[in-house]
């Protein structure tokens, strides 16, 4: 085994543990593998080892990839980063997931370019959980009423809230701001929203997350090695 498969079957270790650990149902979390910076060889690596889900962030790079992976028919496209107006047409038209939608006019167009052969894009509301000026994300109260507004659109369909957490932040602060998540599916769960998704946990706090309700982590480095964003 080389060290990218090492790697990968440690986070499934790792994260099956942090399951079993929070007593919860051993398919209730989802492993989506973060390539960014990294080529579509090493993609195709992880499909051989069973891995299916996999998280992009710059769209150019993940069209690319997507391009040349195009015969790894199961592969479930993530897009994590930001899809500017004009790359969604893009997204639209390739990718199964966006995590990161803040805002209505996003959503507005992704879903009138969403191909109507193709089953509607899930999507998560990006929050931005620690309020921190550099991130991404609505504000946790208004989280609730974007969802609403783009639950309405016919090619989405609304799956749950995405967050990034406060990078440096202790233990304690990390497990409020994971808790504040789930606390507030819950709210859209009472809105009326059939929501089952929170896309939380990264390569330093998967176990975390995993215990306080994640379904989706989202993992880079603790896979692919360190990014060099030189390259
Ligand atoms: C890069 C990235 C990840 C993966 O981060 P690691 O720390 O490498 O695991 C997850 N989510 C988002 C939004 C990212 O940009």
């Amino acid at each position: 085994m080389n060290n990218l498969q090492q790697n990968y079957h440690e986070v499934c270790a790792k994260i099956a543990d942090a399951v079993q650990a929070a007593a919860r149902e051993p398919r209730s979390v989802h492993l989506v593998a973060v390539g960014k910076t990294f080529p579509a060889a090493d993609i195709r690596a992880l499909y051989a080892e069973g891995q299916r889900d996999f998280g992009e962030n710059y769209i150019q790079e993940w069209s690319a990839k997507a391009k040349e992976l195009a015969d790894c028919r199961e592969i479930v496209w993530h897009i994590i980063g930001q899809v500017q107006s004009n790359k969604t047409r893009l997204v639209a038209e390739s990718a199964h997931w966006v995590h990161t939608i803040d805002r209505l006019k996003t959503a507005q167009r992704l879903s009138s370019q969403r191909p109507d052969t193709m089953p509607p894009l899930q999507v998560c509301i990006e929050v931005n959980i620690a309020a921190e000026a550099n991130k991404h994300g609505v504000p946790p109260d208004e989280a609730v009423a974007l969802a609403c507004e783009v639950a309405k659109l016919p090619k989405l369909q609304v799956r749950g809230l995405m967050c990034v957490a406060e990078a440096d932040a202790g233990e304690d602060a990390l497990r409020r701001q994971f808790e504040t998540m789930r606390q507030l599916l819950a709210d859209l769960q009472a809105a009326g929203i059939a929501a089952d998704v929170l896309s939380m946990g990264m390569s330093a706090d998967m176990a975390l997350a995993v215990e306080c309700g994640a379904t989706h982590v989202r993992i880079g480095s603790a896979i692919f090695g360190k990014r060099d964003y030189a390259v």
